[in-house]
């Protein structure tokens, strides 16, 4: 990838922290936000910035643990850990958070985290049956607009949640298109700087600023692969990497992968391929926001039929080679799913598929090494 382009990503990082101080200064809010089932669109509508929080760092996890149990999700326990030490910015900067009932263990940590700062919970339906589960899920919806107009002081209307769902929308479009230039066959990209593009980015708080370097990257991309050039060597297997969600911090299996002769070109988690899908700009914003966000196909959905589909598209598009399926330890819902991912992928695709459960420690590196090189054997 061109390194002035990365050179590009870490100086509007660093020029970000700056942005969203002087953001609040001027008398505006930011809003921190759990997981990706909560419509950031609100927060946008609202002039506020949305800020994702989900913990990446190994760091804070032994402070978490003094109030949490160690045999907990270590996403969990570091997104505690960062709130209670007072040690992210992005946390410290959020005037409400805005998190879900997701899984146990995240909905139970959230009591503990409201002692710290004001969070709002939305009931999420563990099932995406339309029928039963749409309005009430419409109705969790209208009420975070109207919290998010009482924390702002900002009427959200229907108009400028519409304009929202069009910057929003430009920006999944926008990860799409970076993540799709992997598709080429050797890829132009390393899965480590995919990872960090869209770990930075997502801070961004001007948006149209990451739109604009994602599309830039992207760029770049498509060109290094019309002129032949790419990451890795012609045949260099091709992973896709399924399960939790990751970032910077807690991406030691991209590292493992990629160090050991692999190339990771396709992210199925909530940090990847799930922020791709379009909000229907056709109808009522509430609506299509509704529908469209409890349509993710996360495993905290039962059951959860889309990650089948979802995978199944992403495998044939990314033409992969074989499968990597992690789980943050003690995390059920991921881990029990993996069996159902592991026959579809074995039955459907014939392909290598390899579950590994781990945390964000150093710990077990070498043992994870050694399963990846067996598993790269294979392909
Ligand atoms: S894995 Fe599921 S519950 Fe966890 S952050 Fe992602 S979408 Fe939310
Ligand atoms: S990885 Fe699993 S346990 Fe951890 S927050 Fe997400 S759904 Fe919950």
């Amino acid at each position: 990838m061109n390194p002035d382009l990365l050179k590009k990503l870490q100086q509007i990082t660093e020029q970000n922290v700056m942005n969203i101080e002087t953001h609040k200064k001027e008398g505006n809010h930011a809003i921190g936000f759990y997981c990706i089932y909560a419509p950031t669109e609100l927060a946008v509508a609202a002039n506020a910035i949305p800020l994702p929080l989900c913990g990446t760092r190994q760091d804070p996890i032994e402070a978490a643990e003094e109030s949490l149990p160690r045999n907990l999700c270590p996403l969990i326990k570091s997104s505690y850990g960062f709130a209670a030490t007072d040690t992210c910015p992005f946390f410290k900067f959020s005037d409400i958070i805005v998190a879900d009932t997701t899984c146990d263990g995240k909905k139970k940590m959230f009591e503990l985290m409201s002692d710290i700062k004001p969070v709002h919970v939305l009931q999420l339906p563990q099932q995406q049956n339309f029928e039963l589960f749409l309005e009430p899920w419409k109705n969790e919806i209208e009420n975070l607009k109207s919290i998010i107009e009482q924390t702002t002081g900002t009427e959200i209307t229907r108009e400028k949640m519409g304009d929202a769902v069009k910057l929003m929308n430009a920006e999944r479009k926008a990860k799409k298109r970076l993540m799709d230039v992997a598709m080429a066959n050797p890829s132009p990209i390393t899965g480590k700087q995919m990872v960090e593009i869209l770990f930075k980015t997502g801070f961004f708080a001007d948006k149209e600023q990451g739109i604009d370097l994602m599309n830039e990257i992207a760029d770049s991309c498509e060109a290094r692969t019309r002129s032949g050039e790419a990451a890795y060597k012609a045949g260099t297997p091709r992973i896709l990497l399924a399960g939790v969600p990751i970032g910077l911090g807690s991406d030691k299996v991209v590292h493992i992968l990629e160090d050991s002769g692999a190339n990771v070109v396709a992210f199925e988690n909530c940090t990847g391929y799930k922020q791709t899908f379009q909000v229907d700009e056709t109808k009522d914003p509430v609506d299509a926001l509704a529908e469209q966000y409890l349509s993710v196909p996360c495993s905290v959905m039962s059951p959860n039929h889309g990650r089948m589909d979802l995978l199944d598209e992403m495998i044939t598009g990314f033409s992969v080679d074989g499968v990597v399926d992690l789980t943050w330890q003690a995390c059920h819902t991921y881990n029990v799913e993996a069996h159902q991912v592991q026959r579809f992928i074995e039955d459907r695709f014939q392909l290598p598929y390899l579950h590994i459960e781990t945390d964000y420690s150093e710990s077990d590196t070498e043992q994870l090494r050694v399963r990846i090189e067996a598993f790269l054997e294979m392909i």
